[in-house]
């Protein structure tokens, strides 16, 4: 499974991305930053988004990925191939009410043809597989102010983890501590220490928060963690802080950060 980290950041500031990896060239996990980040060749091989729900830092480039793929199918591109996203049900209604609304953008799953739009919209239910090629992506819920699932990733029986935002959380870690070979876990890491309060309120973690949830992995020690969803402005503060809670194989994401995890 080869990951690509295209944005990693809970906030755009020059030079810092948002939210969106991309795995194995063709399924984006939600899409805070592909057309600021990925060429248009690369954007053309992407099939799938992965939604985790539909705060504007995971969804913003849904809207030019499906205007620049509609322009090439318009112009004649045979192979500008459609888009499926994924997303609980309530996540896919929110996107269709309030942002794919033909006001705020068009809506896409009837462009560049009303029979034949360039995304389509497909649901999951939490905790219910959905199989890509040999990618296995699960769902499963989490604590966060909206409705969001974090999503295990299974391919060639080695497992990837991703929490999206979440607060503190149970489920995500009972599913976790039962897979066989996990290699790596992506959590929310959002704010320094002195926001807990804010953290708590917006449904995100603390370097001192991170540390807690960790404590529910049994693999801890084993396992790659890295940190995502860090507010640019305060990264060297959270650095000391995260530094300090001594977490085995742990680091922050970075953008030029691609992984290849293999059995
Ligand atoms: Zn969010
Ligand atoms: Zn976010």
């Amino acid at each position: 499974m080869k990951i690509r980290i295209l944005g990693c950041y809970g906030g755009q500031l020059l030079g810092f991305h948002l939210t969106s990896f991309l795995v194995n060239d063709t399924i984006l996990l939600d899409a805070g930053s592909p057309t600021e980040i990925l060429t248009l060749e690369e954007q053309s091989k992407i099939q799938h988004i992965f939604l985790s729900h539909t705060h504007l830092d995971h969804i913003k480039d849904i809207a030019f990925l499906a205007d620049n793929r509609s322009l090439k199918r318009w112009s004649g591109d045979a192979d500008a191939a459609p888009i499926t996203i994924h997303s609980l049900q309530d996540n896919l209604d929110t996107l269709s009410e309030h942002f794919l609304n033909n006001k705020v953008w068009p809506d896409f799953t009837k462009i560049p043809t009303k029979k034949d739009g360039i995304l389509k919209l497909q649901s999951f239910e939490s905790e219910c597989t959905v199989q890509i090629g040999d990618v296995h992506i699960t769902p499963i819920g989490v604590n966060h102010p909206v409705p969001c699932t974090g999503f295990l990733l299974d391919q060639a029986g080695v497992q990837v983890l991703f929490t999206s935002d979440t607060g503190h959380t149970d489920r995500i870690w009972e599913v976790a501590n039962a897979q066989p070979n996990l290699r790596a876990v992506i959590i929310d890491c959002s704010f320094p220490n002195y926001c807990e309060e804010l953290a708590e309120m917006s449904g995100h973690l603390t370097p001192k928060g991170m540390a807690k949830e960790l404590k529910k992995l049994n693999k801890l020690g084993e396992v790659a963690i890295y940190l995502y969803h860090m507010k640019p402005e305060t990264l060297t503060e959270m650095a000391t802080e995260v530094e300090a809670e001594n977490i085995p194989h742990l680091r922050m994401l970075t953008q030029v950060d691609e992984f290849i995890i293999e059995a």
